[in-house]
């Protein structure tokens, strides 16, 4: 008997993935679309990435995961995974703005030293900018939304009013 495999959706852009192999990240239907398993917060700065195993290891720059999410992951495809989450566009002001907030919180270096708690600072700034910048975008694309809906539906009942 055949084994039923559950068709997965990127947890982005819903997209339903594909899990043809060797094609992924081609530019095909199939390469862009294929699984890519991601970790909420990557093995690397808990310490735990596997292709360091042979290298000199790395001090971690978090001994216990900040937000609790050390092993969890999520499925996405190849262009949510690969394009988007790891290639953040950052502009020029984006930067000088985010090196602004980084020096008023103090997280700012201006030689390293042993520790690796202001790039772990750094890190959970950066994680909370995103966050709220969702946020603020979900309620507005929300409110948006209603009041688009809301002036539809006053169109369609409302008789035109007469002066
Ligand atoms: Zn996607």
């Amino acid at each position: 008997m055949k084994r039923m495999t559950k068709v997965k959706h990127c947890a982005i852009c819903g997209c339903q993935l594909s899990i043809k192999k060797h094609v992924y990240g081609e530019d095909s239907l199939d390469g862009r679309s294929h699984e890519s398993k991601h970790h909420y917060v990557a093995k690397r700065l808990l310490g735990r990435s596997e292709t360091r195993r042979n290298k000199s290891p790395r001090k971690t720059i978090f001994e216990q995961c900040p937000l609790k999410l050390e092993g969890k992951y999520g499925w996405f495809c190849y262009e949510c995974h690969e394009e988007l989450l790891q290639n953040l566009v950052l502009t020029p002001t984006d930067v000088e703005r985010f090196k602004e907030l980084v020096k008023l919180a103090g997280f700012n270096e201006s030689q390293k030293t042993d520790s690796k708690d202001k790039i772990g600072q750094r890190i959970m700034l950066l994680h909370s900018a995103i966050e709220k910048g969702i946020k603020a975008l979900l309620v507005a694309e929300r409110r948006r939304r209603v009041k688009e809906r809301r002036s539809l539906s006053y169109e369609n009942t409302s008789p035109p009013l007469l002066c």
